[in-house]
């Protein structure tokens, strides 16, 4: 918790907040975004209060996963009231944005555009807020690293080993900015059948825990490769919210016992 911890110098931490943990990926499609919003409800059914920050600028999914309606309400004063979906509070550049409206910013512009959404919302009181990045290493994560006190980074990744390089960098980059690890998801791990139950190793096994005791880091949990996970993720009920007690949603719990 940034409460009570020494602030590395440059960092603010964010009123109110007294966590932050953000969900990257090495590149996109591996499911960073599903993994975000199930694991803020997986923290949320901890008991805790939580909002999502989808930081994904370029290519904003969390108003699509949660079914968020209309635009974000600026405020009199200035200050965003964020969205609320399943108990929790929500900003997306994606609601500030007219539907299939493409973001053609700058790096200054997307850096401020962030900040703003991250120091200009009116967030009340959470334990914590899960920011999901945008995919890749660039200037909106060092600019994020920079200027926030992020308490840790949960890296997803696909079991190919191609997503785990790119998984790498995004790694490597974290640890030069001196940013805690807090563990890897391999996420679409392995194929259920929904007809038979049986289950298939379409990639292999085992390559994101491999890859993480490579890398010296902690391995969170698989998730399987799963429909519902992506009929209800497009229908705007994500797995946590709409089979708690499911099979998926105990992989998500599993994962946000550990972080
Ligand atoms: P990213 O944020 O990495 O770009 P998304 O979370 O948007 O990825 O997921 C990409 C697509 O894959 C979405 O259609 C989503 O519903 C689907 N998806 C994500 N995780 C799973 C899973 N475990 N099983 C099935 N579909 C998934």
């Amino acid at each position: 918790f940034s409460h009570g911890k020494p602030v590395p110098p440059g960092k603010t931490p964010v009123p109110g907040i007294k966590r932050i943990i953000a969900v990257g990926s090495g590149k996109g499609g591996v499911g960073k975004s599903t993994t975000a919003v199930n694991v803020a409800l997986a923290l949320q059914a901890q008991g805790l209060s939580v909002g999502v920050l989808d930081a994904d600028l370029y290519g904003p999914s969390i108003p699509k996963l949660l079914a968020l309606e209309g635009q974000t309400a600026l405020r009199e004063d200035g200050i965003f009231a964020p969205h609320e979906a399943l108990g929790l509070k929500i900003m997306s550049i994606g609601s500030m944005l007219t539907k299939d409206q493409a973001v053609v910013w700058r790096g200054p512009m997307a850096t401020s555009a962030l900040r703003q959404l991250l120091r200009e919302t009116d967030w009340g009181d959470l334990d914590v807020l899960v920011i999901d990045l945008p995919p890749g290493t660039g200037d909106i994560h060092i600019s994020l690293f920079q200027q926030a006190v992020v308490d840790g980074v949960v890296i997803v990744s696909t079991p190919q080993d191609l997503a785990l390089i790119d998984a790498r960098k995004a790694i490597d980059m974290l640890r030069r900015l001196n940013v805690p690890l807090l563990g890897l998801v391999e996420n679409m791990s392995y194929f259920i059948a929904p007809d038979t139950g049986t289950r298939y190793d379409i990639f292999g096994s085992g390559g994101a825990e491999q890859a993480a005791a490579d890398l010296d880091m902690d391995f969170l949990g698989a998730i399987p490769l799963v429909m519902s996970i992506r009929e209800g993720s497009d229908a705007g009920t994500p797995p946590m919210a709409s089979a708690p007690d499911g099979p998926e949603a105990q992989a998500y719990r599993a994962i946000a016992q550990r972080v």
